[in-house]
């Protein structure tokens, strides 16, 4: 090779974190689902033990400061799997479980991972949780995705003797209590095949993935290993409940073996990655999807205020860690604001994906920021929006304001002296609050104007509505 080859060929590996086409490197996300932000060994979990998550954190980079664009399940994942705010497109609300309607999940004009990583030659599987649309146009083969090994809905049953349902119409068709829980119990599709399963449920997620990666070892692969756990209900094997007898008998102890069960599946994941000598050449990303619901699931966000659903910290500040060794500073806590619409566009960034014009992303390519290539702050900004309860959110460096529109409450926090959200320093600083506030606004107005559909709390509504009707009928018949 002469020089001038030489000299380009190192610049077009160094320049902008970006890589050779040849050396497309592997990408896997690992989503837990309503894990709280203490629930983790690296960030501080005394009772709940999780040393194969600790090696993404420990072995990469641990964000201290990681959200998620939403504070519930759907909208925060449409935001991750499009590195757009969610809002943009309307998906405000959970969608609701109805292969007849289109609108109710991630509408076709956007672009997933899977979709902007085709065209540069990755295969891309999600095992696991989707709940981003029942219609037949919008499951994950349809998006781009190769390979799906899970379910449609926004949860499911962990004991293979509870997944009766042959399709989410057989469950519908149910009587209307059944009726209304039934897609969490339908059996588990392979693409658009329902299979029989016989492992707890998280189990089976893993050794689906650890397949999945051996069968494309070869070739780049996407990967997004969309455990629900540990989301209720709240369900574990003995196996799990045995090794974490240290923890009282109950709810926390459930929960912390649902999160074993993961852990154990992550570790599965890393070693196979080793054995296959891929390690070096993948990218993995761990993150909760969500701040954890401490009253539902015994999950513990510990010095963040406020739950799941909330945009105090605690609804939206996650347990979040990347790892790539050789790539990734190892032992790095990484303090700017990193966000989980930043995971496409470091994919896009890595692997020469074009995006398209007319939908910029919300995201950036955080690998010049974690090497420290790139010494500013990934995001001047970051925003959130709840449509329904009227509350918009920002963070501008560690100033956090939030402003619930209902009441005009008007909060300002200093996140690095007061992370818990304790002093409200609007009445002595209004000019920092104002000036933030008219920068939510300005965001604001680039989002839809309504939600692009009703959602799982309105069906929620019609539902309690049926099963009246069907109870009265009951007793009029007797
Ligand atoms: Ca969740």
């Amino acid at each position: 090779m002469n020089t001038l080859i030489k000299i380009l060929v190192i610049g077009l590996l160094l320049s902008n974190g970006q890589l050779l086409a040849s050396e497309k490197p592997n990408f896997i996300v690992i989503l837990t689902d309503d894990q709280g932000y203490a629930d983790v060994g690296f960030n501080g979990s005394k009772d709940i033990r999780t040393p194969n998550i600790d090696r993404i954190a420990n072995e990469g980079t641990k964000f201290n400061n990681g959200y998620v664009s939403y504070a519930v399940c759907g909208p925060s994942r449409a935001g991750l799997l499009t590195g757009r705010y969610q809002g943009r497109f309307g998906f405000d609300r959970n969608p609701h479980m109805d292969p007849t309607d289109i609108k109710s999940g991630l509408p076709l004009e956007e672009k997933m991972i899977s979709e902007v990583l085709k065209p540069v030659g990755y295969t891309s599987s999600i095992i696991g949780k989707w709940h981003m649309g029942s219609h037949p146009d919008l499951t994950p083969n349809k998006r781009g995705f190769d390979h799906f090994y899970g379910f449609l809905a926004g949860g499911h049953r962990y004991f293979p003797e509870d997944l009766i349902y042959k399709d989410i119409a057989e469950g519908l068709a149910q009587p209307p209590k059944k009726a209304w829980t039934s897609w969490y119990q339908t059996k588990l599709l392979e693409n658009d095949k329902r299979i029989e399963t016989t492992q707890y449920l998280t189990d089976e997620l893993s050794t689906a993935a650890v397949k999945f990666i051996k069968r494309e070892q070869d070739k780049p692969f996407f990967l997004y290993l969309s455990y629900n756990a540990p989301h209720t209900p709240l369900q574990a094997s003995k196996e799990y409940l045995d090794r974490n007898k240290h923890i009282p008998k109950g709810k926390r102890r459930t929960y912390a073996a649902m999160i074993t069960a993961v852990d154990d599946g992550v570790g599965r994941v890393l070693a196979t990655l080793d054995e296959l000598g891929i390690d070096d050449n993948t990218l993995v990303i761990f993150l909760s999807d969500n701040g954890g619901p401490e009253s539902k699931n015994a999950s513990d966000n510990g010095e963040l205020r406020g739950h799941k659903g909330d945009y105090f910290e605690g609804g939206i500040h996650v347990p979040f860690a990347m790892r790539w060794p050789g790539k990734v500073p190892a032992g790095q806590e990484y303090n700017n604001s990193v966000s989980s619409l930043d995971i496409l566009a470091t994919f896009a960034g890595l692997s020469n994906a074009p995006i398209a014009k007319d939908k910029p992303l919300d995201g950036v390519n955080l690998i010049p920021y974690i090497t420290g290539e790139n010494t500013k702050a990934p995001h001047e900004i970051l925003f959130w929006r709840n449509f329904d309860k009227g509350i918009v959110a920002a963070r501008r460096g560690n100033d956090k304001t939030i402003l619930f529109k209902k009441k005009q409450q008007k909060h300002l926090y200093d996140l690095d002296k007061d992370l818990s959200e304790t002093t409200n320093l609007y009445q002595t600083d209004a000019k920092t609050f104002n000036k933030q506030q008219s920068e939510m606004s300005d965001w604001e107005s680039e989002l839809a104007t309504e939600p692009a559909f009703k959602g799982l709390i309105m069906a929620k509504k019609a539902h309690a509505k049926k099963l009246k009707e069907y109870k009265n009928k009951k007793k009029t018949n007797k």
